[in-house]
């Protein structure tokens, strides 16, 4: 049996998670826009490391191959093949189902956290969330036993719904909630092992108690008055 540690070097190992070896295609990988450390002590430098360059990469490269035979789809930003999913050659669906996914929703979650994150949103998106929660340790609350809950791999979400609200959901693999149509995330949480296994190993919920610490409330900000 494989220890962990050995998995990741083995993924490290392995041509499908070496960046290099990506085939070119319509989609690259989006720079990480803070230094793999900025995020310490909250999240370690070698898990943001191995999350971007091996696991989100890998996602670019499956997503690429994925549209490859169909090079229309690759024209298209990777938002709206999401909510058109239903629409993608269904030959190919499951793969940009799953690397596109894996895509745009790493592509979020870099830009959900900063360095000196955390703290409390504010104005309209404040106002959103009391209104639906009754106050932002309700929220929060709320939230971190949606991303704890989560059952095997996923993601919590906060979201806004067409009429203003505000509400969590929580999604499977790498399903989003910009799947469903109408929702558009203003924060989102990787609740895969790779996200926290070397600092937390199988404690997802101290995982979780620590992102809070990292939350880039302005960006939520920004996507709720989009
Ligand atoms: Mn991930």
């Amino acid at each position: 049996m494989l220890s962990r540690r050995d998995l990741f070097a083995a993924a490290a190992a392995s041509p499908l998670f070496a960046q290099t070896s990506a085939p070119a295609g319509a989609f690259t990988l989006p720079k990480l826009p803070y230094a793999f450390d900025a995020l310490e002590p909250h999240i370690d430098a070698k898990t943001m490391e191995i999350h971007h360059d091996r696991h989100h990469a890998a996602y670019v490269a499956g997503l690429n191959t994925a549209v490859a035979k169909y090079p229309e789809w690759g024209k298209r930003p990777i938002e709206e093949i999401m909510r058109l999913l239903s629409s993608v050659p269904e030959d190919v669906r499951t793969a940009v189902r799953n690397m596109g996914g894996g895509h745009i929703n790493h592509t979020f979650f870099w830009q959900v956290m900063k360095k000196d994150g955390g703290g409390e949103p504010k104005g309209e998106l404040a106002a959103a969330i009391d209104k639906k929660f009754s106050s932002y340790s309700q929220f929060t609350d709320a939230f971190t036993k949606a991303a704890t809950g989560v059952f095997g791999s996923g993601w919590a979400w906060l979201v806004k719904l067409p009429d203003g609200s505000v509400d969590i959901q929580s999604t499977p693999n790498q399903d989003n909630p910009w799947m469903a149509a109408k929702a558009t995330p203003l924060i989102g949480i990787d609740v895969w092992e790779h996200a926290y296994y070397l600092k937390h190993q199988n404690r997802r919920a101290d995982y979780v108690k620590e992102w809070w610490n990292v939350v880039n409330w302005d960006f939520a900000s920004e996507q709720f008055a989009k």
